[in-house]
């Protein structure tokens, strides 16, 4: 038997502080034969078995109290095919890390989130999404998956081999197996210029479609209390590459962003009466911008203030009637909301349990500063969404079942068929899973 680093057990914490758990031990496993033997001991001992990634997901899709194994031997690049244009990466490779080596090698993903600090199987695994018109997901991105299965037999899948697998795994929300690389597409590296220029909320739900169609990434957020949006939209440029200047992106991304922000937020949540007057000077204060830059660079940007978040997935030629309903809802209600409203798209794709599963989508996310009661709004907010047979971001607070979830998702039985024969016992069971996937 292989040596592997176990901790004792110590408690675990997501990064937005709303999960905890008590993994009976907690394992870090550097290749996949030791990963593969920490699967069969826990088998053996009668433990459920559970892969963490950095802790970003504010639901407890990745909380355990049997073995949680932690991703942080499993880092780095396995390899680069030029030919084929893919990267093979370790299932616990920060995004960061991924970005930063493959812009040494001139080469990029096409699409992201809007941070980096996830891993890769841990942001695929909830289908973590940035913005795009033709461009899909990070799991959209994937070539082939390497999983250590619950009888730890090591399994690969592509659209070629085990295709079944292929089309489940890439958002699997950790149930089918432990992942251990996962084989991406990769293009040459290009330029985005980044247009940022606030808009009236009348104009932004009017234009949408005009806006989605006109952008390769097009996103915009809606300021609460206030008629005022944000919008960015990302395209591909020419050059030559204009990153904002020092000054002003520290104003911008670390000053506005984070510091004030922060503050803003503290003062918002200890008297709440404060937030709309907040929220219109804030909203405010938004100047346009542009500026050209790397993909990693425009799409991505720290987020320091902490918060909570809900974000469902409806469908793309409903959006703005969802997002009219929201505004309705909050005007006439006696909540006080500090944090913008995010709105961003993508292309349906061909996952069974991705959120854009064969449908065009809009995502729309709530999010409210860390330590604000968030129940009464993310209630109202998610009974507009389900009324619109919404499907809940996997990793984001929700109070979704397998009954509710069967109806919106059409895969959904071909889904969890796959889980029935790849792991019987549950091995890699948890509540989460037992309650959106059923038992
Ligand atoms: C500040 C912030 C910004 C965010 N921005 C975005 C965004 O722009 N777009 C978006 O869509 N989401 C966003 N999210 C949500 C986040 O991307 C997802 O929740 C993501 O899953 C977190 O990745 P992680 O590495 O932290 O994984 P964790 O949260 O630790 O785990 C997520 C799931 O993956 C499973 N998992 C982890 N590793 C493996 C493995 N090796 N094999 C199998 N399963 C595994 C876990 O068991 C769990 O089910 C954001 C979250 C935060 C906190």
């Amino acid at each position: 038997m292989t040596e592997t680093y176990a901790r004792t057990a110590s408690a675990w914490r997501n990064w937005a502080g709303t999960v905890t758990a008590r993994p009976a031990r907690t394992e870090s496993p550097a290749s996949v034969d030791e990963l593969a033997d920490v699967v069969r001991r826990a088998h053996a001992d009668g433990l459920r078995v559970k892969p963490v990634g950095s802790g970003h997901s504010f639901t407890a899709a990745a909380a355990t109290d049997g073995v949680l194994i932690h991703p942080d031997l499993l880092t780095g690049i396995r390899d680069i095919d030029r030919e084929a244009m893919t990267v093979t990466v370790e299932a616990g490779t920060p995004l960061k890390r991924l970005n930063t080596a493959l812009a040494r090698e001139g080469l990029s993903l096409t699409n992201m989130g809007d941070i980096m600090e996830q891993t890769i199987a841990g942001a695929t695994s909830t289908g973590t999404h940035g913005t795009g018109r033709e461009s899909a997901s990070i799991s959209a991105q994937i070539r082939a998956l390497e999983l250590v299965t619950a009888d730890g037999t090591v399994m690969v899948c592509s659209a070629e081999e085990n295709p079944e697998v292929f089309a489940a795994a890439r958002v699997g929300i950790g149930a089918l197996g432990v992942i251990t690389a996962v084989t991406l597409a990769v293009e040459p590296i290009f330029l985005l210029t980044a247009r940022e220029e606030p808009m009236g909320f009348d104009r932004v739900t009017s234009d949408f479609d005009q806006l989605v169609a006109e952008n390769e990434h097009f996103e915009f957020y809606w300021f609460p209390h206030t008629g005022n949006c944000n919008t960015k939209r990302n395209n591909r440029s020419a050059g030559p590459a204009a990153p904002p200047g020092r000054v002003s992106s520290w104003i911008d991304d670390e000053l506005l962003s984070n510091g004030v922000f922060q503050v803003a937020c503290s003062l918002g949540r200890a008297v709440p009466a404060t937030i709309p007057s907040i929220a219109r000077l804030s909203s405010r204060a938004l100047s346009a911008r542009a500026y050209t830059d790397i993909p990693y660079k425009v799409f991505t940007s720290p987020r320091r203030v902490r918060f909570v978040e809900m974000e469902y997935a409806v469908p793309r030629d409903q959006a703005v009637t969802v997002l009219r309903e929201l505004k309705a809802m909050v005007e006439r209600s006696p909540l006080k909301i500090s944090f913008p409203v995010e709105v961003r798209t993508a292309p349906a794709d061909d996952m069974a349990l991705s959120t854009a599963s064969g449908r065009d989508s809009a995502y729309i996310a709530v999010h409210l500063y860390k330590g604000t009661p968030h129940r009464s709004y993310f209630t109202a907010v998610e009974r507009i969404m389900t009324a619109h047979a919404g499907r809940p971001h996997w990793g984001k607070i929700h109070t979704r079942d397998a009954a509710y979830l069967s109806e919106v998702y059409p895969r959904f039985g071909e889904f969890t068929a796959l889980r029935d024969r790849l792991d019987p016992d549950r091995l890699f069971g948890n509540d989460y899973l037992r309650r959106v996937l059923g038992d």
